[in-house]
């Protein structure tokens, strides 16, 4: 098994990954709140989860991914404070004149997020667990806080006590202190909180909320970081491998998940934290003055494709901050346009549909080498290229390594279709003659022909491209998936 290395925010170093278990690699990934659109932000996340879970299928890890959807209990600040986000959802909905129910904005936005997810090509995850549907669970782990000193409750809440849990700012390397500074508004909320840093586990002083559970503390709901260690350790045990999710959850979300799971096992609860940067729009935060949390209809507007988007992450290391501009996304959208016309080409002169063995191939070593550094996409993006440009590489070489890469990259190019599934043989023979004869018509110079030639093509929809191996007809529109 070829060793990767991935970068632990736990402990600020380059790691080699040794999962608890090879036969069984565990990965959860902090999902959608499913009260509006997924953004670009969002997109970048699973995108990076995606091409994480596929490389280490790639190197061949069988792995078992857990992604949540919030669809209670995520306040609109990070520090307990303000309207759960599917009741803003409820709102909006209402603004619009619609009358829809708190569960209605969540299915209808998980099923948002399904089809952007499938526009990207991202693999579903292998479970993905509404928070709605595990509130017993997040109550049993309450009661096991509570029952070892770690929970309280006041009027408002039932909240984990910080002062507690010594590693607390472990993951976020703050110091208390500094957590105190920045929450301190917080503290005339609640007057009972013990300390200002205290997050809550279970809300009961939204009476008017549109879901509320019975439990032992009284009628609420629970809270939004403890949803996720309460669905993480029901799927995939006290310990997992490892936990993505983007930068902005670190401070506080993930900061909780392990006050939380840690304290009711006594266990570590990730080995590997894993979390991508921000998108920029234009070079600035996104925000809601700035109007540029696009979503991927925005980007389906403009006249892209939910592919070129996903190109556009790919050419970036998932730990860099990344630029949207669409001018980039112009970029992303003919550079992948471009290799697919490559891949149509190659796979026209292939004779040969199955994919030759390319698993001890020097170029395929390179690109899995890039993979195991930190999972550098942007360089194993550069392999794809390199094959694609590589005169002394087979045709059926190239076919095999790209394919084979795209395993990882998820470009769909087995997708492409063959020029033989557009035309019956009949039709495939007559365009074949017409390009031999324009061939020849080119030979004896006689320009008039070669044209006309080329234009009875056109008229079939079909472009030929002129290689070194010969003319190929490609199915313009068809050809780009
Ligand atoms: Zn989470």
């Amino acid at each position: 098994m070829a060793v990767l290395r991935f970068y632990n925010t736990l402990t600020r170093k380059l790691e080699k990954f040794v999962p608890l278990n090879p036969e069984k690699v565990t990965l959860y990934t902090c999902g959608p709140t499913v009260y509006d659109y997924a953004h670009i932000g969002n997109l970048r996340a699973y995108t990076f989860a995606d091409t994480l879970k596929r490389t280490l299928r790639y190197v061949g890890y069988p792995v078992y991914h857990v992604m949540n959807t919030t669809d209670v209990g995520q306040l609109e600040s990070d520090a307990d404070l303000g309207e759960d986000k599917i009741m803003i959802g409820v709102r909006r909905a209402a603004e619009r004149g619609e009358q829809v129910t708190a569960w209605d904005i969540a299915r209808l936005y998980t099923e948002k997020f399904i089809a952007d997810r499938t526009a990207m090509n991202i693999l579903p995850p292998d479970k993905l667990t509404p928070a709605t549907e595990h509130v017993p669970q997040m109550i049993e782990l309450i009661k096991t806080l509570e029952a070892k000193g770690f929970a309280y409750k006041t009027s408002q809440a039932v909240y984990f006590d910080v002062s507690k849990f010594p590693t607390y700012t472990e993951l976020s390397r703050q110091k208390l202190e500094q957590l105190r500074e920045g929450v301190r508004e917080e503290v005339v909320v609640d007057s009972e909180k013990r300390n200002p840093a205290d997050f809550r586990l279970w809300q009961l002083d939204q009476p008017n909320h549109a879901m509320l559970w019975d439990s032992p503390w009284g009628k609420g709901f629970p809270g939004w970081h403890l949803e996720c260690s309460a669905m993480a350790m029901t799927y995939l045990g006290e310990t997992i491998d490892i936990h993505t999710g983007g930068v902005d959850h670190i401070p506080v979300h993930h900061t909780n998940e392990i006050a939380q799971s840690e304290a009711a096992t006594g266990k570590k609860f990730v080995s590997y934290w894993l979390h991508n940067e921000f998108i920029r729009v234009d070079n600035v935060k996104m925000s809601k003055s700035k109007n540029n949390f696009y979503s991927l209809n925005d980007v389906v507007q403009r006249g892209y494709s939910p592919m070129d988007l996903r190109y556009l992450y790919l050419e970036a290391q998932y730990r860099f901050p990344q630029n949207f501009t669409w001018q980039a996304l112009t970029g992303a959208s003919s550079a992948r346009k471009n290799l697919l016309e490559q891949f149509a080409i190659v796979q026209y002169f292939v004779a040969e549909k199955e994919p030759m063995d390319v698993a001890e191939h020097p170029l395929r070593k390179k690109f899995a080498s890039f993979l195991a550094d930190d999972l550098n996409i942007p360089g194993a993006l550069s392999i794809v290229w390199e094959v694609v440009k590589e005169a002394s590489l087979t045709g059926i070489e190239k076919y095999s390594l790209l394919l084979d890469f795209d395993k990882v990259l998820g470009l769909k190019l087995a997708e492409v279709p063959t020029f033989g599934s557009f035309f019956s043989l009949e039709e495939q023979q007559g365009i074949r003659q017409l390009l031999i004869d324009r061939e020849n018509a080119k030979k004896n110079k006689d320009w008039a022909v070669a044209d006309e030639l080329r234009d009875r093509l056109t008229q079939q929809s079909v472009r030929i491209v002129d290689t070194p191996e010969g003319p190929v007809p490609l199915v313009e529109e068809k050809t780009m998936v």
